[in-house]
């Protein structure tokens, strides 16, 4: 692409390890107004017959971006991935990467949440997922833990042959509510970054580190291109905006949806044994010694495969979320 380059004030940074490529920008018409965000008609559909490649801008490095630069790139886009600091930094990076087939059957996401699940199963085939980033199976359990307040022995969990053997604390009413079938785990934050590499390498995704400004708009209220702070202009035909919890600071969006973050933790625990862990996903009511007015506390338990990529994790929601 012939393409003269605006002097950013602070040069753009890369991700390390990736094939780099200037991006082509020019001078904008004077006619470009940029706006928080685009209101413009959404490109024709790219039907492999153009000689010309369509150029398209995601911004956000999450599993949202990086998916949808994925499957733009294979299927003959010319992409850029724009991410403010590094690719599965936020929540992408941090989740506990369980999937179920069928827990949004009845609602308005069952089938989106249906084709993701046997998306995931077929990702996996293709980039051999067990190895490169623990997709496996799972069988999937509720179970309601009391802590005693007495210290001393804890009681035995071996009488119950659905509990798995690594719980050993006052575990009951075990639940299965996901099988081998219906629900599965990823690490989401190698599964993010091994689409990456493979858009990288086979597809010719280029990656940009920067912070997105500004949508620009040109005549006719079409999208031509990103601004990244410095100053640095990314042209492009489409734009794909997904900030995760930040699309909120996009005003256009703000006002067209209610986009806010849900505060959660996690906490990654390396067991003694790693053998001994099984494949199971446990959902818990967990009953704390030192109670809140005996409300259970909800933490969810997702065991990896290797201790290399972090055995045993555990997530739940902040106290304070709403
Ligand atoms: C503790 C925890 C556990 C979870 N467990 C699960 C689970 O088991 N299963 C499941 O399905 N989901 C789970 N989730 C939810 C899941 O992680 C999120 O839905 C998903 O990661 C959202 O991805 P995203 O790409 O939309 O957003 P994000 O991961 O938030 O990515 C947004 C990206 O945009 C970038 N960005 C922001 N502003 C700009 C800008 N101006 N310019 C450029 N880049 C910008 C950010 O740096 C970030 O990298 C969990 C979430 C949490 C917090």
């Amino acid at each position: 692409m012939a393409a003269t380059l605006l002097a950013p004030s602070s040069a753009p940074t890369y991700l390390p390890g990736l094939r780099l490529t200037l991006i082509g920008s020019r001078k904008l018409s004077k006619t470009t107004t940029f706006i928080n965000c685009s209101a413009a008609q959404a490109s024709p559909p790219m039907d492999g017959q153009r000689h010309s490649k369509k150029h398209v801008a995601v911004c956000g490095g999450g599993i949202i971006g990086v998916c949808t630069a994925y499957f733009l790139a294979k299927k003959g886009a010319a992409v850029t991935l724009i991410e403010k600091s590094s690719v599965a930094c936020a929540a992408s990076g941090k989740a506990g990467g369980f999937l179920a087939l069928d827990w949004c059957d009845g609602g308005p996401l069952s089938s989106l949440a249906r084709a993701s699940f046997n998306l995931h199963r077929s990702l996996a085939e293709e980039l051999n997922g067990p190895d490169n980033y623990g997709y496996r199976a799972l069988t999937t359990l509720s179970l309601t833990v009391t802590e005693s307040q007495q210290s001393g022995s804890k009681p035995s969990n071996k009488a119950n042959s659905l509990i798995p053997s690594w719980v050993d604390g006052p575990a009951r009413s075990p639940t299965t509510i996901g099988s081998t079938q219906t629900t599965a785990q990823v690490h989401p934050q190698l599964f993010t970054k091994t689409l990456l590499n493979k858009a990288v390498n086979d597809y010719g995704l280029e990656v940009v580190i920067g912070k997105v400004e500004r949508v620009g708009v040109g005549e006719g209220g079409r999208v031509e291109s990103v601004m990244i702070e410095g100053g640095r202009v990314v042209e492009s035909d489409a734009v794909v905006l997904a900030l995760g919890p930040w699309s909120g600071k996009f005003e256009l969006l703000a006002s067209m949806f209610r986009v806010s973050g849900l505060k959660a933790h996690s906490i990654i625990l390396e067991p003694k044994e790693a053998d001994a862990i099984t494949p199971h996903a446990l959902f818990l009511s967990y009953y704390p010694a030192q109670g809140e007015g005996g409300k259970p506390m909800d933490p969810e338990v997702y065991p990896r495969p290797t201790v290399k990529w972090s055995s045993k994790y555990t997530c739940g929601k902040h106290a304070g979320a709403k």
